[in-house]
C-alpha cells in the first residue's frame, strides 16, 4: 500500500523550490496533491475542421504539414517558429515561439494533432504556440486535460505533470467509504474517483467521479455536524399538545388575512406540536415577513394546552416590543403575558419571578435575564428565540433545560439561502416564509459616490421636515490595522459633524454597542417617540426594532457590509404609511462592489440577495461561515450540489439515528473520514 502522508519531494519532478511552492497551496503530502482538483476541463478530445474552427476559440485540429518548419532567429536566444498545415477543409499557419527544437519534431508531409486557440483574421487561420501529437499517440491532445487553479509560481502543464506522476503512485488507493453506501447510492470507488477526477476517460466518467467525490464530502460534514450538535432525540419524549385547541380560533379574530406562507408554516409547527417528538423547527421569514405573529399564534396553542411559554429576545428594546404585541393580540383570550428584562427594580423582578414560578403568568419575555438560574417555571413548554443568531447553542440549551424537552422554535430573519441552512442547522427542521403581506411598500434605494453628498444632505432635511425621521448607520471601526480604516466613517465623529456643521439646527444623536444598554435603550425609546430627527448608528440597530415614522435608511461605506445585512438594514425603513428610501453610499467602486449594489437596487427579496451574495463571494465568505466553523470544500459547490445535498442529509440523519457514535463495524469507515475532517477543536458556534 502506498503512503498517502508521503512527502511531496518523493513525488518525481518535485524538488525543493517546487515543493515550497506546491506547501503554499496547502499541498504538503501525497494526499494533498492528489486531492487537490482540478477548476476545470478542457476538452481536447474533439477534433474540427479548420473550416469550422471560430475566430477566440481553443480546439484540436488534425491536419498535415504541407511545409518543413521555417525557423527565425531574433537574436542569440529569441526565435519565431511557422508551419503550414492543411485538412480536407482549409489551410492554418501555426506559429510558436522560442522552441526551436520544434524543427526536428515536425516532418513535412506527416499528419500531427494540434490544440490550441486559433484566431482568424480576414479569412485566415492561425493557431498560435499549440501543444501536439502524432496522430497515434495522445499524450497532449486527443483528450480531456485538467486546468488546475491558477498560480504565479508554476506553471499549468508542470502542475498538470506533477499531478499525474503522483497518480501513477496510487493505482490501488484503499476504499474510505462503507460497501452498502456505494451499493445503495450507486457511487464509483475511491481509487477510480481519484483517478477520472484529474484524467477523465470522458465526460460521463468524470461526472461519476465528481459525483462519488462531492458525496464523500458533503456526507462527512452532514455527519460531523450531526454527531457533533449530538443530535440523538430519537428517544427523548417530548410534549404532546392539545389536538382541540385550534390555531384558527386566533387566526380568524386577526385584523389582516395570513399570507399563505404564514399559513403554510402554522400548519409544520402544529403538527410538530401535536406530535410526542419535541419541536426543533428553524423559522426563517424576511423582515416584516411576520414571523411575530406565527410565534404568537403557536404560544396561544401551548398556553391553551396547559404550559407556560419562553419568549427570548435578544435587545430589551426588542422584548419590550414583543411583549406590547403579545398583550395586545392575546389578552382577549385570557393568557397573562409578563416581561423578564434587564433594568427592572429588585421588587420588580422577585414578584415576576414569583409569577413564574407558580404559574401565573403563561407567556414570559425577555432578553438574557430569562436565561439566569432563578428563573424557574412552573411548566415550561414551548420556547422562542428570536433572531437565534445572536444567541449560541449554550445559551440555547440553557433555556431549554428549563422545561422538559420543550418545543423549540428558532426565528431568524437573516435570508440564508436553503442550502446553506441544511448545512448549518443540520439538525433543525426549516419552515420558510417567502412572501410579504401584501400592504408592504417597496422601500426604494440608491447607490450613489462621495459626489452626492451635498444632495443626500439636502434631501435629509426635506424629509425630516416632512415629519419624518432619517437613520444613518457606519461601519465598525475598531480594529486599526485595517489600512482603509481612516477613510471609514465613524458614527462617533460623523454624528459630531452632523450635530454641529450639516445638521445643526436638527436633533441628532448616536448610538453604538460600546454604550450601557440602559443608554442604547433609552436612545432607541426616544426615537421611537420621534425626540431625534437622524440617529446615526453603527449597526446595532439592524434587528427588528420598528419605528415606521422612519422613512430614510442611509448607509455609509455600503461597500463594507454584507449583502445579507444591507438588506437587513434596509428593512428599518418602509414599516409605515410612508414612501420609504435606503441611499447607499459607496467608496470607491470596483466592478464586484458596482455588482453587488446594483443588487441592491434591482431586488428586495432576502433570499434572492443572499443567494447572489453567496455566489458572488463564495460561500466561504458568507457572513462569517467560517466563524462558524464550517469547513472549506474542495469540490462540493453550494450552488451545484443542492440535491446531493439534501440526499447526503437524509443519509447522514440515518445513519446517526441508528449510529450515533459511528460504532458499528459497517461504519468504521465514516468514524475514520470525520475523525480526519473534523481535527481537534469543534468549533461550533451556532
Ligand atoms: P418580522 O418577520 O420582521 O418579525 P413582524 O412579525 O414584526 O415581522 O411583522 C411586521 C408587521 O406586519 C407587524 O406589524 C405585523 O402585525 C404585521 N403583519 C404580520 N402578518 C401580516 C399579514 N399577513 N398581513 C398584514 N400585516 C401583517
Ligand atoms: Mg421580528
Amino acid at each position: 500500500m502506498t503512503d498517502l502522508k508521503k512527502e511531496i519531494q518523493y513525488v518525481k519532478g518535485v524538488g525543493p523550490t517546487r515543493a515550497k511552492v506546491l506547501n503554499k497551496l496547502g499541498i504538503f503530502t501525497l494526499e494533498d496533491l492528489i486531492t487537490y482538483y482540478p477548476r476545470d476541463y478542457e476538452d481536447r478530445s474533439k477534433i474540427k475542421y479548420i473550416a469550422d474552427t471560430q475566430d477566440g476559440e481553443k480546439c484540436s485540429i488534425e491536419a498535415v504539414a504541407v511545409s518543413g518548419i521555417n525557423l527565425r532567429m531574433l537574436g542569440r536566444y529569441k526565435s519565431i517558429e511557422k508551419l503550414i498545415v492543411k485538412d480536407e477543409t482549409d489551410t492554418c499557419m501555426i506559429t510558436w515561439f522560442n522552441q526551436p527544437y520544434i524543427k526536428t519534431q515536425i516532418k513535412r508531409e506527416e499528419k500531427y494533432r494540434f490544440f490550441g486557440k486559433i484566431t482568424v483574421r480576414n479569412g485566415v487561420r492561425e493557431l498560435n504556440s499549440p501543444v501536439f501529437d502524432v496522430i497515434e499517440k495522445n499524450t497532449n491532445t486527443g483528450k480531456i486535460v485538467p486546468v488546475y487553479p491558477l498560480t504565479y509560481d508554476i506553471k499549468a502543464n508542470a502542475i498538470r505533470k506533477i499531478i499525474q506522476n503522483g497518480l501513477s503512485l496510487v493505482d490501488n488507493l484503499d476504499e474510505i467509504m462503507p460497501e452498502y453506501i456505494l451499493t445503495k447510492y450507486n457511487l464509483i470507488g475511491y481509487n477510480e474517483a481519484i483517478h477520472q477526477i484529474h484524467f477523465p476517460k470522458d465526460f460521463e466518467s468524470f461526472r461519476k467521479a465528481r459525483r462519488r467525490l462531492v458525496f464523500d464530502e458533503l456526507l462527512t460534514m452532514q455527519l460531523g455536524l450531526l454527531k457533533l450538535k449530538g443530535e440523538n432525540n430519537e428517544k427523548i419524549k417530548g410534549i404532546k399538545y392539545d389536538e382541540n385547541v385550534n390555531m384558527s380560533d386566533v387566526i380568524n379574530d386577526l385584523p389582516f388575512r395570513l399570507t399563505k406562507a404564514q399559513l403554510n408554516v402554522l400548519e409544520d409547527i402544529n403538527a410538530d406540536m401535536e406530535n410526542d417528538k419535541p419541536m426543533n423547527r428553524l423559522l426563517q421569514g424576511d423582515v416584516g415577513s411576520g414571523k411575530t405573529i406565527v410565534a404568537m399564534i403557536a404560544a396561544y396553542k401551548a398556553v391553551k394546552s396547559g404550559y407556560q411559554v419562553a419568549i427570548l429576545a435578544p435587545t430589551m428594546i426588542l422584548a419590550k416590543q414583543h411583549l406590547a404585541n403579545f398583550e395586545k393580540t392575546l389578552s382577549k383570550y385570557g393568557i397573562k403575558c409578563e416581561g423578564l428584562v434587564g433594568g427592572m427594580t429588585a421588587k420588580q423582578k422577585k414578584q415576576a419571578l414569583e409569577k413564574i414560578e407558580n404559574g401565573e403568568v403563561d407567556i414570559v419575555i425577555g432578553t438574557h435575564a430569562l436565561l439566569e438560574e432563578n428563573v424557574t417555571f412552573k411548566k415550561l413548554g414551548f420556547v422562542v428565540t428570536d433572531e437565534q443568531h445572536r444567541f449560541g447553542v449554550k445559551q440555547r440549551s440553557s433555556i431549554i433545560s428549563k422545561g422538559e424537552n420543550p418545543d423549540v422554535l428558532v426565528m431568524t430573519a437573516t435570508p440564508i439561502p436553503r442550502t446553506l441552512a441544511l448545512i448549518l442547522y443540520g439538525d433543525l427542521d426549516i419552515s420558510i416564509i417567502d412572501e410579504l403581506p401584501p400592504n408592504r411598500k417597496h422601500v426604494e434605494t440608491f447607490a450613489v459616490s462621495k459626489k452626492l453628498e451635498p444632495r443626500i444632505n439636502e434631501f435629509v432635511k426635506k424629509e425630516i421636515n416632512q415629519g419624518r425621521q432619517c437613520y444613518v448607520v457606519c461601519p465598525l471601526v475598531e480594529e486599526s490595522n485595517d489600512p482603509e480604516a481612516p477613510k471609514l466613517k465613524s458614527a462617533v465623529e460623523l454624528a459630531e459633524k452632523y450635530k454641529n456643521e450639516i445638521f445643526k439646527e436638527y436633533r441628532v444623536e448616536v448610538l453604538h454597542g460600546k454604550m450601557k444598554p440602559k443608554e442604547k435603550d433609552e436612545i432607541m425609546e426616544r426615537f421611537k417617540n420621534g425626540e431625534i430627527d437622524i440617529l446615526v448608528s453603527t449597526t446595532v440597530i439592524e434587528v427588528g426594532v420598528d419605528v415606521p415614522n422612519a422613512s430614510l435608511m442611509i448607509i455609509e461605506n455600503a461597500e463594507r457590509f454584507g449583502l445579507a445585512q444591507l438588506h437587513q438594514l434596509r428593512g428599518r425603513v418602509g414599516r409605515g404609511e410612508y414612501k420609504s428610501y435606503c441611499i447607499l453610499k459607496c467608496n470607491g467602486g470596483n466592478e464586484l462592489i458596482r455588482e453587488r449594489m446594483e443588487i441592491m437596487t434591482k431586488t428586495d427579496n432576502g433570499f434572492t440577495i443572499a443567494e447572489k451574495d453567496l455566489e458572488l463571494r463564495g460561500s466561504g465568505d458568507f457572513f462569517g461561515t467560517k466563524q462558524h466553523g464550517i469547513p472549506e470544500f474542495k469540490i462540493a459547490n453550494l450552488f451545484q450540489d443542492m440535491e446531493a445535498l439534501k440526499e447526503v442529509q437524509a443519509l447522514a440523519m440515518q445513519i446517526i439515528d441508528q449510529d450515533l457514535n459511528l460504532e458499528k463495524e459497517e461504519n468504521k469507515l465514516l468514524k475514520d473520514l470525520i475523525n480526519k475532517r473534523f481535527t481537534s477543536k469543534a468549533q461550533l458556534t451556532i
